[in-house]
């Protein structure tokens, strides 16, 4: 096999740095990116780092 040519070995990837959060108004557990970090079930920021 020709190896040739470039031969990148990048990760599809991204390693973001997601946390676990969980949100206090409706419980739901989601991953959120950022500060800001609002719940996609019901738009309230009263949410909880776990
Ligand atoms: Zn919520």
């Amino acid at each position: 096999m020709c190896t040739c040519g470039e031969s990148y070995d990048v990760d599809a990837d991204e390693d973001l740095p997601t946390k676990d959060y969980i949100c206090n108004e409706c419980e739901n557990k989601f991953k959120g990116l950022g500060k800001n970090v609002k719940c996609p079930s019901c738009k309230s920021k009263n949410v909880t780092e776990k």
